[in-house]
């Protein structure tokens, strides 16, 4: 769509691209002698109340859901107890998708591999949300993942929903908003939550914490130093797919497959009862694509009889209660004028070598209570 056809509405993440669902079309213009009635002039864009978010999401009007992921995204201290309403109604309706991550190096085919398993999907009948986590946002407040055209056809077809990572903050600021967007999603019905993030820090642990299943992306020739594949990332995943397996690359990838198979033997799972194996796919021509659908609903199927599913959810509600208390205090800290204050002379001290590193968090941390008393 062409910026003349369309703009991106002022609610809607800056770097929401083609892609976003958001978009919205540009009306037509109406001549100076056609008289216009309150219809037809452009309505300011009015706040909702939290009857019409709550009825809006669970209709699936994907104008209203991207308005209440927005929403529960703000930091904004008036949005804050409208949000925590419409979180709570929508609850009630949430948590019966099939929650599945997927991590790797940017280039590895992750965005690819999603629109042909999300259009495989939508065929049969699913709705797919797609959400990302990027940590580039968090830093430099651009976005790795959010730069390109990413799902051009995915994102066209009615039964999909793309939301694009929240920009700034920290990454357990990400999280947070993420975790809550997962919610909405699946009280709009999308049975599916498709959650992207790149394979080389810190977030593929926090997208492990919010998912039943994960998936790493990985193609042959690249070293594991440079795919950020350290054993830690590999643990984590419940199946490894070594894409781009086609044309010419299909031999490299089938020898790769095989050694990463080999190391997976020595690995601890990352599910009770689930074995981690490596595969090959080709997002390219789909072939191996199907496949990774029927493992995903293996895996279902066997850790919902053995009870694993529901263990990890429980575990994962409590770990995400314990880990927005950790962000809450970190943010109170740091933002702290008096250990604002402190922190550059206690940082010149430390680097002088006049002061200890405990007795530098002790004068902060007491520097911080004093101040809260
Ligand atoms: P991402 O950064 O991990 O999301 O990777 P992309 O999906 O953007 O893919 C990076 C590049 O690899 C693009 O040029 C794709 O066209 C290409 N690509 C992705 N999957 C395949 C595949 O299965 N086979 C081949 N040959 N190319 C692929």
């Amino acid at each position: 769509m062409s910026d003349e056809q369309s703009y991106l509405p002022d609610w809607a993440p800056k770097d929401g691209g083609d892609a976003f669902a958001v978009r919205v079309k540009k009306g037509i213009e109406t001549h100076s002698f056609v008289k216009k009635t309150p219809a037809s002039t452009p309505k300011k864009r009015s706040e909702l109340t939290v009857d019409e978010y709550v009825n809006g999401v669970l209709k699936n009007d994907k104008t209203v859901l991207a308005r209440a992921i927005t929403l529960v995204e703000s930091n904004a201290p008036e949005h804050y107890e409208k949000a925590r309403e419409v979180l709570k109604r929508l609850l009630p309706h949430s948590g019966k998708s099939l929650r599945v991550g997927i991590t790797g190096v940017p280039g590895g085919g992750k965005s690819m591999l999603i629109e042909t398993l999300g259009c495989q999907l939508i065929d049969q009948g699913h709705k797919i949300a797609v959400l990302t986590v990027d940590p580039s946002s968090t830093i430099t407040k651009g976005s790795i993942l959010g730069d390109k055209t990413r799902m051009e056809k995915l994102s066209r077809l009615q039964g999909c929903f793309i939301r694009p990572s929240p920009s700034g903050g920290t990454l357990g600021g990400v999280t947070r908003k993420t975790r809550e967007t997962i919610l909405i999603c699946e009280a709009a019905g999308y049975d599916v939550v498709l959650i992207e993030t790149i394979g080389v820090g810190q977030s593929e642990i926090a997208v492990r914490s919010m998912v039943d299943f994960f998936l790493l992306v990985m193609i042959a020739g690249a070293g594991d130093e440079l795919q950020g594949i350290k054993k830690g990332v590999m643990e984590l995943a419940d199946a490894l797919m070594v894409n781009k397996a086609d044309g010419r690359n299909k031999a490299h990838a089938l020898r790769a497959k095989n050694e990463y198979a080999m190391a997976l033997k020595y690995l601890a799972p990352a599910t009770k009862g689930w074995e981690t194996k490596a595969y090959t796919c080709s997002a390219l021509t789909g072939e191996g694509i199907r496949e990774i659908w029927e493992n995903i609903k293996t895996f279902e199927r066997i850790t919902k009889q053995t009870g694993v599913f529901k263990e990890r959810r429980q575990r994962q509600s409590i770990d995400w209660v314990f880990s927005m208390i950790e962000d809450y205090l970190k943010e109170n800290f740091y933002s702290n004028p008096s250990v604002q204050k402190e922190l550059p002379i206690i940082k010149e001290k430390l680097l002088k070598g006049d002061l200890l590193p405990t007795t530098a968090a002790e004068n902060l941390l007491k520097a911080y209570y004093l101040s809260e008393k």
